[in-house]
């Protein structure tokens, strides 16, 4: 059928994600491959676009799902919603990216009151039909007409409670009956209309109910959290039903063809016997391990493991697979590539490569920085004594402390002041993402692996542990309740160890991770060490950006050089300033002739001569790059009210005030300015004060002749920041090169270091032509050149409106995170070309925090710079980010 919106899964594959979403998309690719798939078909996400446009869906929509369900009804050979042995359907949401549990599905769509005795009669289980026709009463009346989940449950609950049984099974035909009567009841009183009886109006109502989904507001939270586009759509998937709530010999279930925690190969999964859909998510009852299935329905198992196999050789990578069984009968209703943890994302790639599946290349796109930052993180010491207050399934790892809270809205109002929470609910459901988002960890105390809890906090990174069971959580009172009694009121302190699946009371001990031992020590382990090393191996073998650290001591040195450093791209010479020296430089802001200033910088140069030399040895034969003095220099002074303050209480007592405190606030006074970082700093500090490029490049150069005579060989190379017009720069550098040529005349040996500049003014980029002639090396400062192009003071801006401007969608991500490709990014980039082409062999480098920002990363690397320098924890992943960018390609990286 050649239609604009509408497509049988006969018709698509894997490749159309875009315009069938992927649960489509693969629908369509495992119906392909031969698998047991309900037949069905997929209304693509444009349909959804024109909806949320114009608030109408196209108006060809209606008779394409109407021919497409006749051919979907002449291939079972049942007609929707029929009297006798009806066809039931559910409709699907599923978008491009994966938002798993954040939109809406209606399942069993089709049944009424003449079907429902239809199905009832044809399936000769007449239990199964009233729980289905419940379901859908139910369903529909929360997702399409809107009446809040809860008035529902009520009933259930009360029926449950009237009856003395554990869940939904419990209930017979009778109750169910009745439950389907009050809940139309309901639905007629909340909505103020009928549930309606005609299958093809319950069709077009649960597909438009679909479509609005897409801006419900958990799937506008998640998107904005993974930083998914609002304006994609979802496609809306129609499938015919097949039931695992039709008896013991029927079941559903998810199953993982590796284990998602670790990577292990092996069986992973849950099975829920006589359940629907949702049941296994949701957590309503306990599910079992998929082991149990093999015991229970051999038969199903075989073929359902046969499945794991074909689809995992098929789509090269860990899937993850949702699957049902009616009466014996195994049927495949959504594969996707699974989400995983970190540590198994290395370790499956790595996996698959040593089995020949992919390639490096292609393993390279699986993993990122942020995956391995995620395995630096501390882990709890398990030395450490103390019993956990309750044990559960591990279900995303890392180590967590916070203070527990029981509901979202006092996990996001803690959150929001700063303090970090641990949330613990009974089990979660999708309206609870805004507190996961805001919480360090989830506990649950029901629900397994693939709980919603499990799925959505792996998916974020979030420690995560399902079904602590011993753990009694009272969330009207507030308080849980460990398995050896210990009460916990909400705001008291928690330890969650997701690795493990424990949780203990009070904050227990951090170690190092194996993975940051890996790195500290350079000692291999099998397991996540190994695989992170070998592509720490391969990162570097491809990459074309090097990558320096930003270091300002000897320490800080070496430990950059153990994690894999090149050398120092910015070396903050203030730090040195600052602690037991802060006099000094205060004797040299306070100095009124020459003579004082010198012997105040007579003072401080033999200090940083030592700096510099123990910098260089910890670096030798590499570039280190020496920033000359950057920030205004009230920031060496005391604070202004403070010392305000101090002057006015000595006058209160009637004291005369110290003389030195006196000149102090004078110089206070004098350097105070409205807008520091606009004003007198950087080179323009160099031009200022007089003497002081000359004391910082003596030290250097004579620490660069220290080196030298030692038997090193130091490479120290000097940047001037903050140059917004050639003149300075040429004028510092004479500067530079005269006292270099001094020192090297009265040491005997010439002294060479290159000078270079920062980039960090937009226009120092914009006539980047004309300082590349006078620089040796240029050094993008892409914090200060953020702030200058946006002209915001990051501080400033993250202390009031950047939280507002992210929740609102007016940004996508702070630009102090990722590089503003269009703004900051042209700049960059045209400094770049203007700058090489004046100067050809010119150097470039980054050295802001966005040089350790894998989506920064792949911009530099786009750009052609020639190297990063970010502070040495984010080297390891500046360096994988640095391979992934030289050889992953867009459709990689998409492929996902
Ligand atoms: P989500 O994207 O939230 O997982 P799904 O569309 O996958 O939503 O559907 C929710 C649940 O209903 C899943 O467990 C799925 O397997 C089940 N389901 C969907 N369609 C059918 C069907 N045709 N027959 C039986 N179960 C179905
Ligand atoms: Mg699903
Ligand atoms: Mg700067």
């Amino acid at each position: 059928m050649a239609t604009a919106y509408v497509y049988d899964f006969g018709e698509g594959s894997r490749e159309q994600a875009e315009l069938l979403g992927g649960k489509g998309a693969n629908l369509a690719e495992m119906t392909r491959l031969g698998l047991p798939v309900p037949p069905g078909f997929t209304i693509g996400t444009d349909a959804c676009r024109v909806f949320l446009r114009t608030g109408a869906p196209p108006s060809a929509l209606a008779d394409e799902i109407a021919e497409h369900l006749a051919g979907l009804e002449r291939s079972i050979g049942r007609r929707l919603g029929a009297a006798d042995d009806p066809l039931l359907v559910s409709v699907r949401s599923g978008a491009r990216f994966s938002m798993p549990g954040m939109m809406d599905t209606i399942l069993d769509v089709g049944l009424n009151d003449t079907s429902v005795l239809g199905l009832a009669a044809a399936s000769g289980r007449e239990r199964f039909a009233w729980d289905s026709y419940r379901r859908l009463v139910q369903m529909y009346g929360a997702t399409v007409l809107g009446v809040p989940a809860a008035r529902f449950e009520e009933v259930l609950t009360r029926y449950r409670r009237r009856l003395g049984v554990a869940d939904d099974l419990g209930l017979g035909v009778g109750e169910l009956t009745e439950i389907v009567g009050e809940f139309r009841r309901i639905v007629r009183e909340v909505a103020g209309e009928e549930f309606p009886q005609d299958p093809r109006e319950q069709l077009a109502g649960a597909v438009l109910a679909v479509f609005r989904s897409w801006n419900g507001e958990r799937a506008r939270v998640y998107r904005r959290r993974e930083h998914i586009p609002d304006d994609l759509g979802t496609a809306v998937t129609v499938q015919a039903m097949v039931f695992g709530n039709s008896g013991r010999d029927s079941g559903t279930g998810v199953a993982f063809t590796r284990d998602p925690g670790t990577g292990r190969p092996g069986v992973y999964g849950d099975y829920l016997p006589d359940a629907q859909g949702e049941d296994v998510v949701s957590g309503v009852r306990d599910a079992l391990p998929l082991q149990n299935l093999e015991r229970l329905d051999p038969f199903s198992y075989e073929r359902l493991i046969a499945v794991l196999r074909l689809l995992e050789a098929h789509y090269r990578d860990l899937c993850d697979v949702e699957f049902t069984i009616e009466r014996g009968r195994l049927w495949v209703l959504q594969t996707r590539v699974g989400k995983r943890t970190a540590e198994a994302a290395f370790r499956i790639a790595c996996a698959l490569v040593d089995e020949g599946t992919i390639t490096w290349a292609q393993a390279l796109a699986r993993v990122d920085g942020r995956q391995l930052d995620q395995l630096t993180f501390p882990r709890f010491d398990t030395q450490a004594d103390g019993a956990p207050l309750a044990h559960g399934v591990p279900a995303s790892p890392g180590a967590a402390v916070g203070a527990v809270v029981f509901d979202v809205a006092e996990a996001v109002r803690r959150a929001a002041t700063g303090e970090r929470v641990v949330l613990v609910r009974p089990e979660t459901r999708p309206d609870d993402l805004p507190g996961m988002i805001a919480a360090e960890a989830v506990v649950t105390g029901r629900g397994g692996k693939t709980s919603h809890a499990a799925v959505v906090a792996r998916g974020m990174g979030k420690v995560c542990v399902c079904g602590a069971a011993d753990l009694d959580i009272d969330v009207e009172g507030r308080r849980c309740t460990g398995a050896d009694g210990t009460v916990l009121e909400q705001g008291a302190t928690v330890s969650v160890d997701g690795t493990a699946g424990t949780v203990y009371a009070g904050a227990l001990a951090l170690v190092p991770s194996p993975v940051s031992r890996y790195l500290e020590t350079g000692v291999r382990s099998a397991g996540v060490v190994e695989a992170v090393a070998r592509f720490l191996e391969q990162a570097d073998a491809v990459r074309r950006l090097h990558v320096l650290a930003n270091a300002d001591t000897a320490e800080d040195a070496a430990r950059a050089r153990r994690f894999g450093a090149r050398g120092i791209g910015l070396c903050r010479t203030e730090h040195m300033f600052l602690g037991p020296r802060r006099p000094l430089v205060e004797d040299l802001i306070l100095a009124r002739t020459d003579a004082d200033r010198r012997l105040a910088l007579d003072a401080l140069l033999p200090l940083q001569r030592e700096d510099f030399t123990e910098l260089l040895a910890a670096m030798d034969g590499l570039p280190v790059t020496i920033r000359l003095l950057d920030p205004p220099l009230h920031e060496f002074l005391p604070d202004h009210t403070e010392s305000a303050l101090r002057l006015a209480r000595a006058r209160a007592r009637g004291e005369e005030p110290e003389p030195r405190a006196v000149r102090v606030h004078e110089a206070i006074e004098r350097l105070h300015e409205q807008n520091p970082m606009l004003g007198l700093r950087g080179v323009r500090l160099a031009l200022t004060i007089p003497g002081l490029v000359a004391t910082q490049v003596r030290a250097i150069g004579e620490a660069v002749v220290a080196r030298v005579r030692a038997g090193g060989d130091p490479r120290a190379e000097i940047m001037i920041p903050l140059v917004a017009t050639v003149e300075e720069l040429r004028i510092v550098r004479a500067e530079v090169e005269r006292v270099l040529a001094e020192v090297g005349q009265a040491a005997g040996t010439p002294v060479h270091c290159p000078v270079g500049t920062m980039i960090e003014l937009p226009r120092a980029a914009l006539t980047a032509a004309t300082i590349a002639p006078v620089a040796d090396f240029f050094s993008f400062g892409t914090n200060d050149l953020t702030q200058t192009t946006w002209g915001l003071s990051r501080d400033d801006a993250e202390a009031s409106f950047l939280a507002g401007y992210l929740e609102r969608g007016i940004l996508d991500v702070s630009p102090f995170e990722t590089i503003d490709r269009a703004g900051v990014g042209r700049l960059v980039d045209l400094a770049t070309r203007e700058g090489r082409r004046a100067s050809p062999g010119l150097r470039i480098g980054v050295c802001g925090e966005h040089a350790g920002d894998p989506e920064s990363i792949r911009f530099f690397h786009e750009v052609g710079v020639d190297y990063l320098s970010c502070s040495p924890f984010r080297l390891p992943a500046a360096r994988l980010e640095a391979g992934r960018a030289a050889v992953v390609t867009a459709t990689d990286a998409d492929s996902r």
